[in-house]
């Protein structure tokens, strides 16, 4: 599944297992499939959205793209080559070209450098040489800091201050793309929204490629053009960004959206809200066939005996995973 332009990273059935060990049972371990079967790829400038609850292999599938992760099996297609098998010295020049920018800034900045330092690391460690003064100004006022703030220290920042060093670090090396893991989730709400404003500007500007991860679909509804949707280690929904929002076809993409909070001139009683029940069942013993039947109100027996595949919806171009796929008109989600 590809967007409109060349693809510039490609996962193609890709697959991931974890070990864990058994309690109780000493030197047992069993096997948790994070990622089931993933495929998708961005094309160079587009953001595709990765949203799915706590524990759906997210930031797996986020870290088998960056080759953080080797996949049990699949392909992991970046710049036209494939790099599913490359070791860390074959990795190292193409690791410029894509960057990662974690949820929490505080865990991931080296708390012991100055701004100036952190932005500049990625050049030391690539170029072999410290940057000059004047890039890392450029840097700090892409992201919308100021060039005297170099001198400081992470704490003497802002939760919201500390994600712009750490998008600034990204961007060091001009990579082509960006994989956003929950980078706005530490946030407060309103802080939330100007680092997303950022994000679509730097994106519009430098023409930069997004894999942004969220559990909310609200967060990732303005900067993505296209969206997938991940349930217990599988895509069950993918389309642009109007047809998931306008016209979800997957029953959990239509809770998920029923979830997303309305601007008050569209009004409530036009649709109405789907609660999931319970939680997702864990991975370590998913549920057979489709893995959302569980808490589907949709569930027939096909559903336990036979894998929906990710097929075209309805109408549009976008695929959804369910043996009894329907459009449902939700409210219009965007003006
Ligand atoms: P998400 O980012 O959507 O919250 P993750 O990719 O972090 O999901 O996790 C997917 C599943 O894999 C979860 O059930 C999680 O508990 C498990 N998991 C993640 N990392 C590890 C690991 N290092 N060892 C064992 N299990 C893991
Ligand atoms: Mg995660």
């Amino acid at each position: 599944m590809n967007g409109n332009g060349r693809a510039l990273v490609s996962l193609e059935n890709v697959v991931m297992h974890y070990p864990v060990r058994m309690e109780g049972i000493v030197g047992r371990r069993r096997r948790l499939t994070a990622v089931d079967g993933v495929s998708f790829s961005i094309s160079e400038g587009e953001a595709l959205g990765l949203v799915g609850e706590s524990g759906c292999g997210k930031s797996t599938v986020a870290r088998l793209m960056m080759r953080l992760l080797t996949p049990a099996s699949g392909r992991v297609v970046f710049m036209g080559r494939d790099i599913t098998d490359l070791g860390r010295r074959e990795m190292r020049p193409l690791r410029r070209h894509m960057q990662i920018v974690f949820q929490d800034p505080f865990a991931s900045l080296n708390l012991g450098m100055k701004a100036g330092e952190i932005v500049a690391e990625p050049l030391v460690v690539h170029e072999g040489r410290r940057p000059d003064p004047g890039r890392v100004a450029d840097l700090l006022e892409l992201v919308g800091l100021h060039p005297g703030d170099a001198q400081k220290y992470p704490h003497e920042f802002s939760g919201g201050q500390r994600q712009r060093i750490s998008i600034a670090r990204a961007l060091a090396l001009q990579p082509k793309l960006l994989v956003l893991d929950e980078p706005v989730s530490a946030l407060d709400v309103s802080i939330q929204a100007q680092i997303i404003n950022l994000l679509i500007e730097l994106k519009q500007n430098l023409g930069l490629a997004y894999l942004f991860i969220a559990h909310d679909l609200s967060v990732v509804r303005h900067v993505c053009e296209r969206v997938a949707v991940m349930y217990l280690g599988r895509i069950v929904e993918w389309g642009n960004r109007e047809e998931v929002f306008s016209r979800p076809c997957h029953p959990y993409t239509q809770a998920l959206v029923s979830a997303v909070p309305v601007p008050e001139p569209f009004s409530r009683k036009e649709r109405s809200r789907i609660l999931l029940e319970g939680d997702a069942p864990s991975p370590l013993d998913p549920p057979s066939a489709c893995r959302f039947r569980t808490r589907c109100w949709k569930a027939q027996e096909l559903c336990a005996t036979e894998t929906p595949t990710l097929e075209h919806r309805l109408a549009g171009s976008g695929r959804a995973a369910c043996h009894f796929p329907e459009q449902v008109e939700a409210v219009r989600t965007h003006p």
